[in-house]
C-alpha cells in the first residue's frame, strides 16, 4: 500500500515520525512521504526508520499557499538540508508563532480561557498549527470535538481576516519546492471547492508555475472526485499521487494510515512511487546541471 501524505508531531500530527513509520509498516504501507507543514525537521528521523523496514521513502513538505482559503502544495524529494528551503521554513514558523499570539487574543475576546500553555504548539521550534489549538479546545470544554472547534473558532470570516498568517505566493511555494530538488504537487483538489472549468484553469496557471502533480487520490475524495482528477492529470500530463493526510485519531479521526476512511484509499499502484521517483531523478539532474 501507498501513502504519500502523512503528518507527524514536526507538524499538527500526534505521532513522532519514528512511531509514524512503524505503524505504516504495521498497517502494510511500502511507499510513504512524510508532508509536515511548512516544515522538514522530522524528515531524518523518518527515513531512517523508514530504512529500517524497508519502506520507499520520498522526503516531503506541504505548503499553504495564497489562493483560496487551502491551497496545498506538496513537494516530495526535497533536499531537507537545502539552505533556502530551510529559511521558508523558518520563516513561516515565525509567522505561525505570531499567529499564535494573536490566536489567543481573538479566543480572549471570544470567551475562550487559554494560555499559549495550554497549546503548547511554540514547543521545540516545531510548527504550530490550527489543530493544536482545536484540540486544546476541546480538551478546556470550549468545543465538542476538533470539528467543532474548527468550524466555531477556526475558519470563521473573524479568523481569516484577523487572525490567519502571512503565506506566499503560489509560484513561491512550487520554486522553493523546485529549488530544493523536489517535485511539486497539488494536494486535495476537493477542498478547493472548484467546479472543473475552474480547476482545469487554475491547473493551467500552477503548471506554468511548475506544478507537475495532483494528489488524485485522497481520503476525502468521492469517486467520481478522483475520476475527475486522474482525468485531469492525463489532460495536463501530470503525475497523480495519493495520500490519506493521516495525522492521528486526536485531530482527524476517521483518517487512517494508507486505508484512509473506512478503507477508500487503500492503493497499491506501484506507477505512483516509481513515476514520481523518476521524477525526482530528473529534477535533481536539473538543478545538479543548473
Ligand atoms: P494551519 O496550517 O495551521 O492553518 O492548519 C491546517 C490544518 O488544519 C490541516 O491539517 C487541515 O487539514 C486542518 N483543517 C483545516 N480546516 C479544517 C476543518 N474545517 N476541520 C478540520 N481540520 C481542518
Ligand atoms: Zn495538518
Ligand atoms: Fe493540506
Ligand atoms: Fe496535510
Amino acid at each position: 500500500m501507498i501513502d504519500l501524505h502523512i503528518h507527524t508531531n514536526f507538524s499538527d500530527g500526534e505521532y513522532s515520525p519514528e512511531e509514524t513509520i512503524r505503524m505504516a509498516h504495521e498497517a502494510g504501507i511500502t511507499a510513504a512521504a512524510i508532508t509536515d507543514h511548512d516544515a522538514v525537521s522530522g524528515i531524518a528521523a523518518a527515513a531512517k526508520a523508514a530504512t529500517d523496514y524497508g519502506i520507499t521513502f520520498f522526503p516531503g513538505i506541504e505548503i499553504s499557499v495564497q489562493g483560496g482559503k487551502e491551497l496545498h502544495i506538496l513537494g516530495y524529494g526535497i533536499n531537507p538540508d537545502d539552505p533556502g528551503l530551510l529559511e521558508f521554513c523558518a520563516r513561516h514558523a515565525r509567522d505561525r508563532s505570531v499567529r499564535c499570539g494573536k490566536m489567543l487574543a481573538y479566543l480572549q475576546d471570544h470567551g475562550v480561557n487559554m494560555t499559549l500553555e495550554d497549546v503548547r504548539c511554540c514547543n521545540d521550534g516545531r510548527t504550530s498549527g490550527r489543530p493544536h489549538f482545536a484540540r486544546a479546545l476541546v480538551k478546556k470544554g470550549y468545543a465538542s470535538s476538533v470539528q467543532d472547534a474548527f468550524d466555531r473558532y477556526l475558519t470563521t470570516p473573524e479568523f481569516y481576516a484577523r487572525v490567519e498568517r502571512p503565506k506566499p505566493l503560489p509560484a513561491d511555494g512550487i520554486r522553493v519546492i523546485r529549488e530544493s530538488g523536489g517535485v511539486a504537487v497539488l494536494a486535495h483538489p476537493h477542498q478547493l471547492k472548484l467546479e472543473e472549468p475552474a480547476l482545469n484553469a487554475l491547473l493551467v496557471q500552477l503548471k506554468e508555475m511548475g506544478l507537475q502533480g495532483i494528489e488524485a487520490y485522497y481520503s476525502r475524495h468521492t469517486p467520481q472526485q478522483t475520476a475527475c482528477y486522474l482525468a485531469l492529470a492525463k489532460k495536463h500530463d501530470l503525475l497523480y499521487t495519493c495520500g490519506s493526510d493521516f495525522h492521528g485519531p486526536g485531530v482527524k479521526p476517521d483518517i487512517a494510515l494508507g486505508t484512509g476512511i473506512d478503507k477508500n484509499l487503500c492503493i497499491t499502484d506501484s506507477r505512483i512511487p516509481e513515476k514520481l521517483s523518476l521524477a525526482i531523478r530528473k529534477q535533481h539532474c536539473k538543478k545538479i546541471i543548473s
